[in-house]
């Protein structure tokens, strides 16, 4: 755990620049109002639109420059703009030890060559777990996103023994490799994996079966990585010395009780570059204390179960879209991408139809509102199958404001 005195340097540190200074003064809040945990949320939640305003009204990085070597990330916001996160190299360097901690308890060896499929730019994400790899004594193959077959020409002719990947990308490189193919170990980021049942199993028998283990991470742009799994396989551990992290009902900013879904909020420690306090991620997670045998205490069990945005209470319940992608990802015949949403009222009650995206009319519907009903709480009235839907998710909420 974060020592509070640590957490209340960083708070004095994070005041100095403009983004915390005109947050926290318009809240009425200052670092020392902090004495221990009890005042912890009288800090004001931050939210990505905060950040984005302080760049527009600091440019070009919005305050966030210091003095000494920096690292430069570039995360593109497609309609809202570019958030350019600074890190100094000590920042660099501490995430990369933090890592490589991470992947020695994930599986990873001197011994591994590792193929790396994420992107080396402009996210940062490639480069990342390359350094961390290599740091690990490990040989890397800078293989970078795309061409399933090349990724699984270059696994079988060099050697290939463990993979970082979109879980999603590596199902397609699977059924391409040699049967004596030499992957064992997967470490999978990008997109929800433990949150669909069954997806690692079918990711674990496209590489042959038992003998490979799966491991399952989370991080974002603005942060970087803030959770993975160790080789027991049973929950994403949260970096628990990096990272306060807090689950919150996203309409009142509560704490909600342990183990119940919210929105998770992260602080960073220690963090020179572009340090984050209260960050409202936007991600869906349950969270719980646990004793894993590797010492982990904080757990995200199922990893991130989807987005908070567009959050609808339907029949009493609070519905989050997003996570319905994850549900239809557990049905290979259906795009886990495309549906769409409809909620209206009749009768005095809420209503909602599902309309999913399939190449096929043979949905076994009853199963998918199981499905649903045991992840989301709530089911469709209807299922409709479309062969093709806008791309994305949609929403059309005919309920009128009276219904929220
Ligand atoms: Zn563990």
């Amino acid at each position: 755990m974060v020592e509070m005195a640590a957490l209340k340097e960083q708070l004095t540190y994070a005041y100095q620049f403009p983004l915390y200074r005109k947050l926290w003064d318009a809240a009425q809040f200052c670092p020392n109002d902090i004495q221990d945990w009890n005042d912890w949320t009288h800090i004001p939640l931050l939210t990505r639109n905060d950040i984005l305003t302080t760049i527009r009204d600091n440019p070009p990085y919005g305050g966030f420059w210091f003095d000494g070597p920096k690292r430069l990330h570039i995360t593109p916001f497609p309609g809202l703009g570019t958030i350019p996160v600074l890190a100094s190299m000590e920042d660099v360097q501490r995430s990369i030890a933090r890592e490589t901690e991470v992947f020695r308890r994930a599986g990873f060896t001197r011994d591994d060559v590792v193929q790396v499929t994420f992107g080396y730019a402009p996210f940062y994400t490639g480069m990342h777990f390359h350094l961390v790899a290599e740091a690990v004594g490990a040989v890397v193959v800078p293989a970078g996103p795309g061409n399933a077959e090349q990724q699984a020409h270059w696994i079988a002719e060099l050697g290939v023994t463990a993979l970082i990947t979109n879980p999603s990308f590596a199902l397609k490189i699977g059924p391409l490799l040699p049967n004596n193919h030499r992957v064992r170990l997967i470490y999978a980021g990008g997109e929800p994996l433990s949150a669909v049942e069954g997806f690692r199993e079918r990711l674990r028998s496209a590489f042959g079966g038992p003998g490979v283990t799966i491991i399952d991470s989370y991080g974002i742009s603005e942060v970087g990585m803030m959770a993975t799994e160790c080789q027991a396989e049973r929950g994403l551990h949260v970096y628990s010395n990096a990272i306060v992290t807090e689950i919150l009902d996203p309409e009142t900013g509560k704490s909600v009780p342990q183990g119940q879904p919210g929105e998770l909020v992260v602080t960073q420690v220690k963090q020179e570059g572009f340090p984050l306090v209260r960050f409202r991620t936007s991600d869906l997670t349950r969270l719980v204390s646990d004793n894993c045998a590797c010492g982990e205490t904080v757990t995200l069990p199922k990893g991130i179960l989807g987005r908070i945005d567009e959050v609808r209470k339907v029949k009493g319940v609070k519905l989050y879209p997003s996570q319905i992608a994850v549900v239809l990802a557990e049905f290979p015949e259906v795009s886990p991408r495309n549906y769409r949403v409809r909620l209206w009222a009749e009768g005095g009650t809420d209503h909602m139809e599902l309309t999913i995206q399939s190449s096929t009319s043979h949905i076994n519907e009853e199963r998918l509102k199981e499905r649903m009903r045991s992840e989301l709480l709530i089911a469709p009235n209807r299922v409709c199958v479309e062969t093709l839907l806008a791309d994305g998710m949609q929403i059309i909420d005919e309920r009128g404001k009276g219904a929220f």
